[in-house]
């Protein structure tokens, strides 16, 4: 099935102080850009419709996810496995950036937002292959790179969304008694923008999943001990207040430091624990090696 996309253009609030940073943030020449793409039907969804930086420019499939799911259903139908009401199916989704376009004098990224479902009993019959791309869904394709700011606008339909599968209060429609398995696969500098949480470059905390510090993992008889959901909402929770009560000035570099050394790595900065909770991430383990290193 053709994918029908809209082309839209999202507003992205900016201080006009911040004018020159965003500049260098979204990648819009004056005029139309010199589009290079090395996969044509990566950015088949995307036109450049404008010159004003102060947009994000991008492709949303029209509707919402629960469109889109059944969009995911319909692609298993057509290649005659179809999920039938009652699967457990589990829910994979997947952002990142990659630089597709490179006008006179930038280099530009362009991020994709993509989803696949699949069922327990397609794995178990084997009719899913790992590796296999056919059923993924890319819903959403925008022009800039991977920073929070961005993520957070382009984002925020889906991370309600995804708060709403994880209640259970989001269902497949045509599949109502089908419980969803939803996790989060993307690449390790992705997962460490969301959640903002110390980079792998850092001093004492920079492991995102566990309690680890630095080094631990080099120490005899070492185990590693996952953060929970309900920990982790804690150590936001816990960010925000020393922000608040102003004990690291407001100073974003600061709070940072006090993070990494005090707080396990973990800042108020991202998406929030209740929308995009620890335990539901994932790495996509064949990107990470390129990624974090
Ligand atoms: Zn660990």
């Amino acid at each position: 099935m053709p994918l029908q996309a809209i082309y839209c253009l999202f507003e992205l609030p900016i201080d006009e102080n911040e004018e020159e940073k965003e500049k260098e943030d979204l990648i819009y020449g004056t005029k139309r850009l010199d589009i290079k793409v090395d996969d044509e039907d990566d950015l088949r969804n995307v036109e450049i419709l404008t010159s004003d930086y102060k947009n994000i420019v991008g492709a949303k499939l029209d509707g919402g996810f629960e469109d889109y799911f059944e969009l995911m259903i319909k692609k298993h139908e057509v290649q005659g496995r179809p999920i039938s009401d009652g699967d457990d199916i589990i829910l994979l989704n997947s952002f990142d950036g990659a630089e597709a376009i490179k006008s006179k004098d930038n280099k530009s990224s362009v991020i994709s937002f993509s989803s696949q479902i699949f069922s327990t009993n397609q794995i178990q019959e084997k009719k899913v292959a790992a590796g296999s791309s056919f059923n993924i869904l890319t819903w959403l394709q925008v022009i800039g790179k991977e920073t929070i700011d961005l993520l957070k606008i382009m984002g925020s339909d889906f991370f309600t969304a995804r708060k709403k599968i994880l209640e259970g209060s989001l269902t497949i429609p045509s599949c109502p008694n089908s419980k969803l398995w939803c996790y989060d696969v993307h690449d390790g500098k992705m997962h460490y923008e969301l959640t903002q949480h110390s980079k792998w470059n850092r001093k004492y905390c920079p492991n995102l999943l566990c309690y680890c510090q630095k080094g631990d993992g080099l120490k005899s008889n070492h185990t590693c001990e996952l953060m929970t959901r309900d920990d982790n909402k804690w150590y936001v929770a816990q960010s925000k207040a020393v922000w608040d009560r102003n004990e690291t000035s407001h100073d974003e570099l600061k709070h940072r430091d006090w993070a990494d050394a005090e707080n396990w790595g973990v800042t108020h900065f991202g998406v929030s624990p209740e929308e995009y909770p620890l335990d539901t991430l994932r790495y996509d383990t064949f990107h990470m090696s390129c990624s974090i290193l």
